[in-house]
C-alpha cells in the first residue's frame, strides 16, 4: 500500500498545533445574530459582518421566500449562457442607481468580483500599485493578471507617488485600495489616492466590502462618504456583509461592465446566484433607503464600544469603523484572549499570521446595529476580566 501522498499536510497541522495556532471551526447553531449560540455556548457575537442585522430581517426573508416560490432555487447556468435572469438584471439596475454609476455587474461573491475584475482588466504588460494591507482577493486578482505588483506602505500616498513616478510613461497603471481595511478597521487614504490617480493617469479602484451599508448616505460606501462620486473608475462592493445575503458587485461605466461580461472568469465560468439571493439583496436596498436609522444605531453602538475598550486601556489601533481590533501581540496570546473570552460568553475571533503581521496578532471585534447596550457592556466587562488575567491591561 502506498504511503499517503498528503501526509505532509498532517505535519503542517501538527506544527500549527504546537504553536497553539490550530483552529477549530466554531459552529453556529441557529441564526446569525448579535446574541446567539456557537458550540453550544450562548455568546455575545462580535465576530460577524452582519453589521445591520439584515441576515434575519423580515423583509429579506419574505422576498427571498417569494422568489423561491416564483422562480425556484437555482439559476441553472453561468451568466453568459442561460443563467442571466430578469431578477439579476433588476438587482444590477437598482445597485447602479444606488451607487450613482452607469452600470453594475454582480458576481457570486466579493472575492470573485475583485479577483475576476483585476485579472480581466490588466495584462502582463501592466502594473498594479497596491496598499500593503489590501484584501487577499485583490492580491489574487493581481497575481492572476500577471501584471507587475508594486506594494506601497499602508495608506502612504507619497510612497505610492514615488512608485508611480518611477514607472515608464505610457505603462497602464491600476491604483488600488480597500475603502475600509478589514483587519484594522481604518479607512484607505482615498482622497489622496484619487487625486494621485488623476494626476498620474492611473485607473483608480476601491474595494468597499466593509463600507457597503456602513459608510456614506444610506450606506453607499466610502466614495459617497468622501464626496468622490465620478472619480473612482472601479468600485467593488459586497452583498455578503452588511447587505446580509451573498455576492459582490463592480460599479463603473458601461464599457467596464460590458467588458467584464466578456472577460471576467467568474462571470463566464461559474454559475450565477439563485434568484432568492438577488431578491434578498434588493430587499436589503429597500431597507437601507427606508430604514436608515439602523445605520445610525450601528454607529452609536460603535462609539459606545470603542470608548469602552479605550477606557479599559486596550491597544485598539487606528480604527475608524465598527471593526475594532484588540491588539494582543503574538499569535498565541491573541488566541488565548479569544478562547478565554469565549469561555466567558463573548465570541471575538483571534486573528494571527499570515492574515496579519506576526507581532500584530489580535482579537477582532465587530459591533452591529442589533447589539443591545447590555450585550456590549457584558462584552466590555469580560474584556476587562480577561485582559487583566493575560496582562494586556
Ligand atoms: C470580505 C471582503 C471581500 C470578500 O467579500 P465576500 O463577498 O465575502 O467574498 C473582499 N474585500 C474585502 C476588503 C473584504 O473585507
Amino acid at each position: 500500500m502506498r504511503t499517503d501522498p498528503l501526509s505532509y499536510l498532517g505535519e503542517e497541522l501538527n506544527s500549527l498545533k504546537q504553536q497553539n495556532l490550530y483552529r477549530h471551526l466554531r459552529i453556529l447553531e441557529g441564526e446569525q445574530k448579535a446574541r446567539t449560540t456557537f458550540d453550544q455556548r450562548s455568546v455575545v457575537n462580535l465576530s460577524s459582518n452582519n453589521y445591520l442585522g439584515l441576515t434575519t430581517h423580515p423583509k429579506l426573508r419574505e422576498r427571498a421566500l417569494a422568489a423561491i416560490k416564483e422562480y425556484g432555487v437555482g439559476s441553472g447556468s453561468v451568466r453568459s449562457i442561460a443563467g442571466t435572469m430578469a431578477i439579476h438584471m433588476e438587482l444590477e439596475r437598482r445597485l447602479a442607481e444606488f451607487k450613482n454609476v452607469e452600470a453594475v455587474v454582480v458576481f457570486q461573491s466579493g472575492f470573485a468580483a475583485n479577483a475576476g475584475t483585476v485579472s480581466a482588466v490588466l495584462t502582463k504588460e501592466d502594473v498594479v500599485i497596491s496598499d500593503e494591507l489590501n484584501h487577499a482577493s485583490i492580491i489574487d486578482g493581481c497575481r492572476l493578471s500577471r501584471a507587475a505588483i508594486k506594494v506601497f506602505p499602508h495608506k502612504d500616498v507619497d510612497a505610492a507617488r514615488k512608485i508611480i513616478e518611477a514607472l515608464p510613461a505610457g505603462q497602464r497603471k491600476l491604483l488600488i485600495s480597500d475603502g475600509v481595511f478589514s483587519m484594522d478597521g481604518d479607512l484607505g487614504s482615498l482622497p489622496g489616492l484619487c487625486a494621485l490617480a488623476e494626476e498620474t493617469d492611473c485607473i483608480m479602484m476601491v474595494d468597499d466590502a466593509h463600507a457597503s451599508g456602513v459608510f456614506g448616505k444610506n450606506g453607499r460606501g466610502t466614495i459617497d462618504h468622501f464626496g468622490m462620486h465620478g472619480r473612482v473608475d472601479i468600485q467593488v462592493g459586497t452583498l455578503s456583509k452588511a447587505i446580509g445575503a451573498l455576492g459582490g458587485y463592480v460599479a463603473g461605466n458601461r464599457n467596464l461592465i460590458e467588458f467584464l461580461y466578456h472577460r471576467a472568469r467568474p462571470f463566464l465560468f461559474s454559475t450565477s446566484h439563485p434568484p432568492a439571493v438577488a431578491a434578498a439583496c434588493m430587499a436589503a436596498l429597500d431597507v437601507l433607503l427606508e430604514e436608515p436609522q439602523i445605520i445610525d444605531r450601528l454607529w452609536e453602538n460603535t462609539r459606545f464600544f470603542k470608548a469602552g475598550l479605550e477606557r479599559l486601556g486596550f491597544n485598539t489601533g487606528l480604527s475608524e469603523s465598527p471593526i475594532t481590533p484588540v491588539i494582543a501581540g503574538d499569535g498565541a496570546t491573541a488566541m488565548k484572549l479569544s478562547d478565554r473570552l469565549f469561555e466567558e460568553g463573548v465570541f471575538a475571533q483571534g486573528i494571527a499570521f499570515p492574515t496579519v503581521a506576526r507581532d500584530k496578532a489580535r482579537v477582532r471585534t465587530i459591533v452591529t446595529a442589533t447589539h443591545t447596550r447590555e450585550d456590549l457592556q457584558f462584552a466590555l466587562d469580560k474584556f476587562d476580566t480577561v485582559g487583566r488575567e493575560l496582562g494586556l491591561i
